[in-house]
């Protein structure tokens, strides 16, 4: 049995046809879990590193056949005077290895966000896409963050890259040094995310799940960004997801831009904050805390961009990056 064959890793999505994650058309894979959790995360399902229930409350009958189902009591059932409502534990899914709930269901109401795949499995998958991507094309990896299963990342990549298939990721920089170099020989192209410069807003709206391993997020992210500009051979465009308030003021921009520069590198891409994953947040009976939050306009993106220019910076606003 090959090396290969023996990784498994946790996914929770393919997307096929993206034109805006690299060049051409590419298809997405999503992996599970994250060292950050970001209070605008468009993927929440992505955060946790377990397969976990996502329960649609509207199509929910309430016969409880999950509730009998699952062997580890992590479901009730009740009423409390307005309706039926069906509660989970999710502590004790963390640990399930059965999901036999979401068999359970014949409503559609229940099931389970991610699975595990091994190496030949998901390559054997992605290669059904390769004749849509045509010459540019390729695979992405993003999440979730995908450096947070280096291994599986890595033996992925390497079975992409030696298949001569384009290689990019997307990532938050908040994993250890060590995971980038074991997969930096065959990735072509990083989208690489600077959130803030700012380390207290960083740590009021993003979670830390890394904290036994560092507890300065901001440094280990400059800090990597630094080490991949100096040894990454391949192209490198830093991310801005725009929320206004958290990142979006001229000091934050200045500050972004020298540190760019600092690294020789000159591109950022920034991306408007939406709320098209709020939904999947009660599907996790999460909150989504960012509803009041304006969507940033074209405008706005605009003088953005300006400001990134005028320091030296080439910046794509939304969709611009040229592939
Ligand atoms: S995921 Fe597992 S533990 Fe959680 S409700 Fe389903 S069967 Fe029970
Ligand atoms: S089995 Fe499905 S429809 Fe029945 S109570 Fe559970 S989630 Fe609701």
């Amino acid at each position: 049995m090959g090396h290969t064959e023996l990784i498994n890793g946790r996914i929770f999505d393919i997307q096929g046809f993206s034109v805006h994650d690299g060049p051409g058309c590419r298809t997405l894979i999503f992996f599970k879990g994250c060292s950050l959790e970001c209070a605008w995360c468009s993927n929440p399902e992505g955060i946790s590193r377990s397969p976990e229930p996502l329960y649609r409350h509207s199509k929910c009958t309430f016969d409880g056949r999950c509730v009998n189902a699952c062997p580890y009591g992590a479901i009730s059932l009740s009423n409390n005077g307005e309706g039926d409502q069906l509660t989970f534990n999710r502590s004790i899914c963390v640990e399930c290895t059965s999901y036999i709930c979401s068999k359970a269901c014949l409503s559609g109401a229940l099931n389970i966000g991610g699975y595990t795949i091994s190496v030949e499995d998901l390559y054997t998958r992605i290669k059904r896409d390769r004749q849509f991507w045509g010459d540019g094309g390729g695979i992405t990896l993003t999440g979730g963050e995908p450096l947070i299963q280096p291994e599986f990342a890595r033996d992925f990549l390497k079975r992409c890259y030696e298949a001569y298939i384009h290689t990019a990721i997307e990532t938050c920089g908040n994993v250890p040094w060590e995971n980038y170099k074991m997969t930096l020989p065959f990735i072509d192209w990083i989208f690489y995310d600077l959130k803030t410069m700012d380390e207290s807003k960083h740590h009021h709206f993003t979670k830390n799940h890394m904290k036994q391993f560092n507890h300065s997020p901001v440094a280990l992210i400059l800090e990597n960004a630094r080490r991949i500009a100096r040894e990454f051979s391949g192209r490198l465009v830093f991310r801005m997801p725009v929320i206004p308030g958290f990142n979006d003021d001229n000091k934050n921009i200045d500050a972004t831009a020298h540190f760019i520069q600092s690294t020789g590198r000159n591109e950022i891409n920034i991306l408007p904050l939406h709320h098209l994953g709020r939904e999947k947040y009660s599907l996790l009976e999460k909150k989504y805390s960012m509803t009041d939050l304006t969507i940033p306009s074209k405008d706005e993106l605009r003088k953005i961009a300006h400001q990134f220019s005028s320091l030296g910076i080439t910046c794509y606003a939304g969709s611009e990056t040229p592939f």
